[in-house]
């Protein structure tokens, strides 16, 4: 079923895309077409957007598809892409930064380390969104998005905008329970002011991770939570899985928990070697590996039977 505005529907090339291959908008260049991909060209249109969805039409939010594996068959429903039209940043003092859902994490990142204000370095090493980050309270170099946040905003699957705090969520490592159907608009992070921070080092972290992660290829970063106690590509390599491929899916020579794709790998290649790794390490070690990454969409048999 294809997602239809009430109003019928304007086909505007660049806000609204029937068919839309999400392979153009994950990092890992996988997955099948959205019915309907629709990007706000400004909040107020988002806002609009979404006061007249249909209610029985899924609607899934993204940022920058740097966590996500669409599957093959595509997802039936609307995509809302929102990192134009809730990219603002604005300060508002005493180490308050709001930043709306769209931002990219390396932008917050630089405009907090020019304003002396931290812990917030960590954000240079995620290539999402702020939405993204506060959905999967991503973190890196120690830092984690939620240890920041004072409030957010969310709207919910109707249009109501509220204000929420982060009492009103479950909290974990790459992971957060929060309300159903609400999404973020935007965050309010409390920062220390004055903290000792420059762009040299902020540089120095992102080339660290350069050297040790295989950034150039297409992947989604850790695809798998490390588990208590210990590291997912400790166990991962151990398991003698480096370099194993399933099609075109390879499991990194350069770090364990990284699958590239090659270059002609489908969605379904990425999760069967996702299911190999989880059903190896399991015998191996005993232990389940649980991933990171959120996985959408149908299988490409239901896109054909469809
Ligand atoms: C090379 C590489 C390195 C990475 N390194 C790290 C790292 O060090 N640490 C880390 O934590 N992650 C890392 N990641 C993973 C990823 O960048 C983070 O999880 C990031 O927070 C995802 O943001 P995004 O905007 O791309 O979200 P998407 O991938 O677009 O979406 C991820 C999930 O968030 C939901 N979502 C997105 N926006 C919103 C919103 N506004 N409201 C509600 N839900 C929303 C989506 O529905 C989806 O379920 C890495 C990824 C890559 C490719």
């Amino acid at each position: 079923m294809a997602a239809q505005r009430k109003d019928g529907g304007n086909r505007d090339a660049d806000r609204l895309r029937l068919a839309e291959p999400m392979a153009r908008h994950t990092s890992w260049r996988v997955g099948g077409a959205a019915d309907t991909w629709f990007r706000p060209a400004n909040r107020a249109d988002l806002l609009a957007f979404i006061a007249q969805l249909d209610p029985g039409v899924p609607a899934y939010w993204i940022g920058l598809g740097s966590n996500l594996l669409v599957r093959d068959g595509g997802v039936r429903g609307v995509v809302i892409a929102v990192q134009d039209a809730l990219g603002d940043v604005e300060d508002l003092g005493q180490g308050r930064i709001r930043a709306g859902a769209g931002l990219a994490c390396t932008i917050l990142a630089r405009y907090c380390v020019r304003k002396q204000l931290g812990p917030a370095e960590f954000f240079a090493g995620i290539p999402g969104t702020v939405g993204g980050a506060l959905a999967m309270n991503a973190g890196a170099f120690g830092g984690e998005t939620w240890q920041q946040v004072e409030s957010v905003e969310v709207v919910s699957r109707e249009g109501i905008v509220r204000r929420r705090f982060p009492a009103d969520y479950k909290v974990a490592y790459r992971h957060v329970i929060g309300p159903r159907d609400e999404w973020f608009l935007g965050a309010d992070f409390l920062f220390t002011e004055n903290y000792a921070t420059s762009m040299d080092r902020l540089k120095a972290l992102v080339d660290e991770r350069r050297a040790k992660q295989p950034l150039g290829l297409p992947s989604c970063g850790s695809v798998f939570r490390n588990p208590p106690g210990d590291y997912a590509a400790r166990l991962i390599e151990a398991a003698g899985l480096k370099g194993y491929a399933s099609g075109g899916a390879v499991v990194s020579e350069k770090h364990a928990n990284f699958i590239i794709n090659a270059g002609d790998a489908s969605a379904a290649d990425i999760e069967s070697l996702i299911t190999h790794v989880q059903n190896t390490v399991k015998a191996q070690f005993g232990v389940e590996l649980v991933p990171e990454v959120h996985i959408i969409g149908e299988p490409a048999e239901a896109r054909d039977e469809a």
